[in-house]
């Protein structure tokens, strides 16, 4: 981890194009309505990628809600009161400067132009081929607008949510007063978020609708640096531990152009997704004063003060906010993950998923050697016993060294073949995706074998650690 965005290195590879195929072969994500052309950076997750986020919200959930007694949970509707997003400024002011090419009709954010490629001409950005007729840019609201009910007039104009927080925000005191919680304490909440983004793309990475994971802590005024800087520690190292390398982390600090009005810091915690993506931001730590409890005051008429009993006094409190996409932090776990290698002794190579087991849609495959002698009634016996401990996968089509590879590609960590020795002894292997080591265990100690491996919570949990049986 570093504490700014490092540059001048060689970039990292770039794999997002074979982790996109990837995810589609195996079942992660799918282009949304893809039948019908597809929708514009929408994107549906499969049977293994909706097992993946979930991990991903879960880890969050724990580490945020349940392994404390100062954050609560919350899971506030999409649909809020218009005056909402008057009070939060979204009206106003969440909006993107917008430019349209004349002569390609290609459509950009004035300030990403950096990142865009010219349709005409794609070794440069939009606007730097002669060709190129930018409009000036105009500003571009990017929430997504509808009505509520039967009649489309003004009046009844509703947004769907360009952010979780503000769900938080007006119920700061239904929250505080029923669980009884004293400042400092939290609010959190997972849930879909909607923005009509200019140039969405790279994959999941910015789509139209996606998921947040957002956080937000209630402190005195004068202690919100304090708190600032502890959150921002707490949030890389839940990243660390979810197996992102530590040299592909880092914290940008926004400068003074960057920073919201109302903000009083502001730090992004970047993850380097390689190629030419690079650094990109996966979270922000944000210091936002009292900005959002006043301003929803303003416009409620309604007070959103804490009393503090002990000192028999009334304020509003300052925020530290913490906000990451659920989506954004799978697509780093998947890039931080891919791999190709060679394996010893095999002239073919491999591709694996480096999941951390804990992160791993299926934790262990369950394979017969051969598909004949009881083989596969022993191994769809022991499958159905391990899988109600832990997600498993049976499969027993192709060679064993195909299945094996397929459970490479898609991260899990341990494999569990049934053979000839199996029937005579009661005994089966455990392989280790990373450590390529074989293991033979009593057919009866495999579960709390999974559970150690699974308990270690490590990117290599090693097979070969495991005794013999
Ligand atoms: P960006 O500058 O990348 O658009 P932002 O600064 O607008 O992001 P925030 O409003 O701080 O983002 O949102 C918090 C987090 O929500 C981001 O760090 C990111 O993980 C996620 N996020 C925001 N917009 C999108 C999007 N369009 N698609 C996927 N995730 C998003």
């Amino acid at each position: 981890m570093s504490d700014a965005t490092p540059s001048g290195s060689a970039p990292r590879p770039d794999v997002m194009d074979k982790l996109v195929s990837l995810c589609k072969r195996h079942g992660f994500i799918f282009q949304s309505s893809e039948i019908y052309g597809g929708t514009g950076s929408v994107w549906d997750y499969g049977p293994l990628g909706v097992e993946l986020k979930r991990n991903v919200k879960d880890r969050w959930w724990n580490a945020m809600v349940r392994a404390r007694d100062d954050v609560e949970g919350l899971d506030a509707a999409i649909l809020m009161h218009p005056r909402v997003w008057e009070a939060s400024g979204h009206v106003a002011t969440f909006t993107d400067p917008l430019v349209d090419c004349r002569k390609c009709k290609g459509r950009f954010r004035a300030d990403k132009l950096e990142d865009a490629a010219c349709p005409l001409k794609p070794s440069r950005h939009p606007g730097e081929f002669e060709a190129c007729d930018l409009t000036p840019p105009r500003n571009f609201n990017l929430m997504f607008r509808t009505h509520m009910g039967p009649v489309e007039e003004s009046a009844s104009v509703v947004y769907l949510r360009p952010e979780t927080a503000q769900g938080i925000y007006v119920n700061f005191l239904n929250v505080q007063q029923a669980s009884r919680q004293r400042i400092p304490f939290g609010i959190a909440q997972i849930g879909k978020a909607f923005r009509n983004e200019i140039t969405p793309g790279n994959f999941i990475f910015r789509t139209r609708e996606f998921e947040q994971m957002e956080m937000q802590f209630f402190v005195e005024p004068a202690t919100d640096m304090q708190w600032f800087e502890y959150w921002k520690a707490e949030r890389m190292t839940w990243h660390q531990a979810l197996g992102l390398e530590a040299d592909r982390l880092a914290f940008h600090q926004h400068t003074a152009g960057e920073l919201a009005h109302y903000a009083r810091a502001a730090f992004d915690i970047q993850f380097d997704f390689g190629g030419t993506l690079g650094f990109q931001e996966i979270e922000g730590v944000h210091n936002r004063g009292d900005f959002d409890l006043t301003r929803h005051q303003e416009y409620s008429g309604k007070k959103l003060e804490y009393f503090d009993q002990p000192a028999n006094r009334r304020y509003t409190p300052f925020v530290v906010e913490t906000s990451v996409g659920a989506d954004r932090v799978t697509l780093a776990i998947l890039v931080n993950a891919y791999r190709e290698e060679s394996v010893p002794g095999e002239t073919e190579g491999r591709t694996v998923l480096g999941l951390r087991p804990a992160l791993a849609p299926i934790k262990a495959g369950v394979f017969p050697l051969v598909k004949k002698d009881g083989m596969p009634e022993y191994a769809r016996r022991l499958a159905a016993d391990l899988r109600r401990v832990v997600p498993v996968f049976y499969d027993e089509s192709g060679s064993i060294g195909r299945r094996y590879r397929r459970q490479d590609e898609v991260g899990t960590p341990f494999c569990i073949t049934v053979d000839g020795e199996s029937l005579s002894g009661d005994t089966v292997t455990i392989r280790g995706r990373d450590d390529l080591a074989q293991v033979r265990v009593a057919a009866d100690q495999v579960g709390a074998a999974l559970s150690a491996l699974l308990a270690a919570d490590v990117t290599d949990a090693r097979v070969s650690d495991l005794g013999a049986a």
